[in-house]
């Protein structure tokens, strides 16, 4: 085969690998082979890093023999070599690396292209979700809703702590159906602009232009609906437009920071609403999945960085997506200032990121959050009354002490007075829980977050 001829039927394959997996993933995963070596059946492909062969291996395997099969029906296997250009610290073009900066200073929230009909945001969409063990069963209950509007999985209720993806899942259904079906209409709402829109309209007497908003559409999309607790009437209003939209078939999304069950202060007919249909929950990502987000985001800013940068990053933010958007953001923009960067660099940058970060939250402010949660005294804390619903309080008490700010037995033993058996004794009888009862770990999940949100 001419040069020639080979590079247009290379082209041919990477066409048919992007139309199988989308831009993004294409950009990130794939626009950067390099066929090298042909011999007896075996096609020789360069990869930039160990890192993209692995997780090529992994996961797109078959799909890359099969597209290159197709057009080089002689090939049998393919084997991933890794490119041994020396790789930079930070490699960037020039002009757009230019851009980038001028983005991150003037812009620094991406919400000027939302849709003013629908209220999406294109930036979310399946494409750009990195899918992992935490949030494929999430991430197909979505694209299957996508797909079949009002069916079975009506509502779809996705729940699981912050900064774990459930608001860009719940948009990238949005903006699916807003690709492939021009007609329907489609509506995003996070419950904070539901309930404010909704009192506004009480008081503005403008009640029935509020109803055509959120009744007159195809997919109504809910974020946060834990954001009720206690709001009696935008309940009940919610209660009314579920029924309404259910009635006529239309697809309803919900997301919240818990399982409908949990979430208190709930009128029980809307939980059972909620439960109606599918409910699906989605954790923290894994490392290797942390890793590959930090490598799709940074690719959507034109930038590649060093393997072990990422590494770092994803080593140390290990709860939530946004945080490690936040770190990487943060890194990019240190080097776009000062134009070098080493891996010392990197980690300073990111401390205030990472777990080290956690270490430096005060007990106190881990004491408040839960006395909030709990609706209890801060004095009940530290008080000897002894009965269940207060030593239960404690000993998460105690677990969150260690877990975030890393006190050690003795000085949380300290602090609440008492002997520092007694804290070990708490603290395992936490962990054990955990273990075995999911509801409660949701539960710890859930203060746990707020704490570090606080
Ligand atoms: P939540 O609504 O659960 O608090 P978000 O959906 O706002 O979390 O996610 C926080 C950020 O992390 C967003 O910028 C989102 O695009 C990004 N993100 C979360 N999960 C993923 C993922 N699996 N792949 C790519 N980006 C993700
Ligand atoms: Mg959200």
């Amino acid at each position: 085969m001419t040069n020639d001829l080979f590079e247009t039927t290379w082209e041919k394959v990477l066409n048919n690998i992007k139309e199988n997996v989308g831009n993004s993933l294409y950009r990130v995963w794939f626009a950067n082979l390099v066929p090298k070596v042909y011999n007896q059946g075996v096609l020789k492909i360069e990869v930039p890093s160990r890192f993209v062969k692995d997780w090529l291996e992994k996961k797109f395997n078959q799909l890359l023999l099969k597209s290159v099969k197709e057009f080089f029906p002689e090939v049998k296997h393919i084997e991933l070599v890794v490119s041994n250009k020396p790789t930079l610290q930070i490699e960037t073009k020039k002009s757009s690396f230019k851009r980038l900066t001028q983005t991150i200073i003037e812009k620094p929230l991406a919400i000027f292209d939302i849709n003013p009909q629908t209220n999406l945001n294109p930036r979310y969409r399946f494409d750009n979700f990195v899918v992992g063990q935490s949030n494929e069963l999430a991430f197909a209950a979505c694209q299957g809703v996508a797909k079949n509007l009002g069916g079975s999985n009506n509502p779809l209720f996705l729940y699981g702590p912050v900064g774990v993806g459930k608001t860009h899942l719940l948009q990238a259904v949005g903006n699916e159906v807003l690709k492939n079906y021009k007609n329907l209409k489609i509506r995003y709402a996070t419950t904070e602009e539901f309930t404010n829109q909704f009192i506004n309209a009480l008081k503005n007497h403008s009640i029935e232009e509020f109803r055509f908003k959120f009744r007159d559409i195809d997919v109504l999309i809910l974020d946060d609906v834990h954001f009720l607790s206690g709001k009696t009437t935008s309940q009940e209003e919610l209660f009314h437009t579920f029924n309404y939209l259910y009635n006529l078939s239309k697809q309803i999304v919900f997301s919240s920071d818990r399982p409908p069950r949990l979430i208190p202060d709930i009128e029980e007919r809307l939980k059972s609403r909620f439960e109606g249909g599918l409910v699906i929950d989605i954790q923290p990502p894994d490392y290797e999945t942390r890793l590959a987000i930090l490598k799709v985001k940074a690719q959507e800013k034109n930038i590649v960085l060093d393997d072990k940068i990422y590494e770092l990053i994803a080593k140390k933010i290990t709860r939530n997506i946004r945080e490690l958007e936040g770190a990487l953001s943060a890194v990019i923009f240190y080097y776009s200032k000062n134009g070098k960067l080493s891996l010392e660099k990197v980690e300073e940058i990111i401390k205030k990121f990472s777990k080290d970060y956690y270490r430096k939250i005060t007990p106190r402010k881990i004491i408040k959050v839960i006395t909030d949660h709990y609706e209890i005294k801060e004095e009940d804390i530290f008080k000897k009354t002894r009965t269940k619903h207060l030593v239960e309080i404690r000993q998460c008490l105690i677990y969150l002490l260690r877990e975030i700010s890393q006190l050690s037995y003795t000085s949380i033993g300290q602090l609440l007075k008492k002997d520092h058996t007694t804290i070990i004794y708490a603290y395992e009888k936490v962990a054990k829980k955990l273990k075995n009862n999911s509801e409660f770990s949701q539960g710890i999940e859930i203060l746990k977050s707020k704490i570090l949100e606080s």
